[in-house]
């Protein structure tokens, strides 16, 4: 059973990362109007993973009997001039997803909820990635610069990226 307090900062998270998921959709849908489908499909996948992160923690809270409570989810921004604009701005939000992660992690050990903890470690991980993920893009949109035939080329890479279902959920849990 979940203590009260780790299923309040469970809920939180999930409230995070359904934000987040909203965000990259708001940032897919900016590129798709701007004729870079290949970005918007990136962030359309950032979108998926997002939204598997919340189910990974829905899942969670109802495996240890506590209750999934979601909470309105707050407007986003709609507009990002360019596509390095958009991954300065992923990379400064997983920055603070990492730290919200981390804040997790510390509650867990102090409420010596060590299965809260051992669940947490794949966040761990997955926000390395994520911030790696980001800091790529940006140092790749960084040395094309306004380069048109740059940026065309690397919408049509980013149109490559497919989602996968993250493991704590192919496991079938
Ligand atoms: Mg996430």
């Amino acid at each position: 059973m979940l203590s009260k307090t780790i299923e309040t900062a469970i809920n939180a998270q999930i409230n995070a990362e359904l934000w987040s998921a909203y965000l990259y959709l708001s940032m897919a849908h900016n590129f798709e109007a701007d004729g870079k489908s290949g970005i918007a499909n990136w962030f359309k996948v950032q979108f998926k993973e997002e939204q598997a992160h919340a189910e990974i923690f829905m899942n969670y809270v109802n495996s240890r009997g506590g209750r999934v409570l979601l909470q309105p989810i707050e407007a986003v921004e709609t507009e990002w001039a360019t596509p390095l604009d958009a991954f300065k701005a992923t990379l400064t939000h997983e920055q603070k997803v990492t730290s919200l992660i981390n804040n997790l992690y510390a509650l867990a050990e102090s409420e010596h909820d060590y299965a809260t903890r051992e669940m947490l470690n794949w966040f761990v991980a997955e926000q390395v990635e994520e911030e790696d993920n980001a800091q790529q893009l940006i140092d790749k949109f960084t040395l094309i610069g306004n380069d048109g035939m740059g940026i065309y080329m690397l919408d049509q890479e980013l149109a490559a990226r497919t989602y996968t279902v993250p493991s704590p959920l192919a496991a079938g849990e």
